[in-house]
């Protein structure tokens, strides 16, 4: 009887310790991941929301970015190249929205497939987003974001627009977390703000729908595309959003940077 709890023991703790050294290994590498040297210029001159912060909230940005690229695959398909300057557009565009959430980390993505330009006519299966320039799997591409290279670089690289493609994906995902891409992030908002935030969605739609405001008629197609099209206005154009539209700027600003509102 003896013998066996002494069996029994050994393997068990064989085991327990089999998980620790995993688990060591894994953290070690995570820790080891260091960003590309080019990281800090690229973000000083895309990234003016990373301009205005302080020497210790720029630290903190570039850790958040760290663990993220530590933690997520980046593969090019058909052809494309990763290069440094993608996965630090694409660090940048998931930490942004959740740069007031320090705990925050995407635990519904492993890998982001970047693409050559357009990929609708190449794939074909489920997603949220399925046009030409970014996408959120599902189903069987669940876990999985998709990019066009060309329209990564271009949120950044263009200052004048009002497009960020892959802080439009990322909010999807942020959307996502509770359960539902439905364009009501349960996780950013308390009780009251569901409410408003629902009053808000289906009164600026219903002003797009008629011509009374010149905001990306894209976030017509639903609640949930309105969340991300004008998520892109309030991290993109935050001054022209604010100056226009200050309410609905205000919303956001609860949302995303709660302790600044
Ligand atoms: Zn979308």
């Amino acid at each position: 009887m003896l013998l066996k709890e002494i069996i029994v023991g050994l393997v068990v703790t064989g085991i327990l310790t089999g998980i620790y050294l995993l688990w060591r290994r894994k953290q070690n590498k995570l820790a080891a991941y260091k960003l590309p040297p080019s990281t800090k210029f690229l973000l000083y001159n895309y990234l003016p929301l990373y301009r205005v912060l302080n020497d210790d909230g720029k630290q903190r940005f570039e850790e958040r970015m760290r663990d993220f690229l530590a933690r997520t695959k980046i593969t090019g398909v058909e052809g494309v190249v990763v290069h440094d300057i993608d996965r630090i557009f694409i660090a940048a565009s998931a930490i942004l929205p959740l740069y007031a959430y320090d705990k925050w980390r995407y635990y519904n993505l492993n890998e982001i497939l970047l693409y050559p330009t357009v990929f609708n006519k190449h794939y074909d299966t489920d997603g949220y987003d399925r046009n030409v320039l970014g996408m959120v799997g599902d189903g069987v591409m669940n876990r999985h974001m998709i990019l066009s290279q060309p329209a990564l670089r271009d949120g950044f690289m263009n200052p004048d627009s009002t497009h960020n493609t892959a802080i439009h994906e990322f909010v999807h995902l942020i959307d996502k977390a509770d359960g539902a891409i439905d364009g009501v992030p349960q996780y950013l908002l308390n009780k009251d703000n569901v409410k408003k935030w629902n009053f808000y969605s289906d009164m600026y739609m219903q002003a797009i729908r008629e011509g009374f405001t010149d905001i990306n008629p894209y976030a017509t197609k639903s609640k949930a595309e309105f969340f991300a099209v004008i998520s892109e206005y309030y991290f993109k154009q935050p001054g022209m959003l604010q100056y226009r539209y200050p309410d609905l700027y205000k919303m956001l600003q609860e949302m995303y940077q709660p302790k600044a509102a």
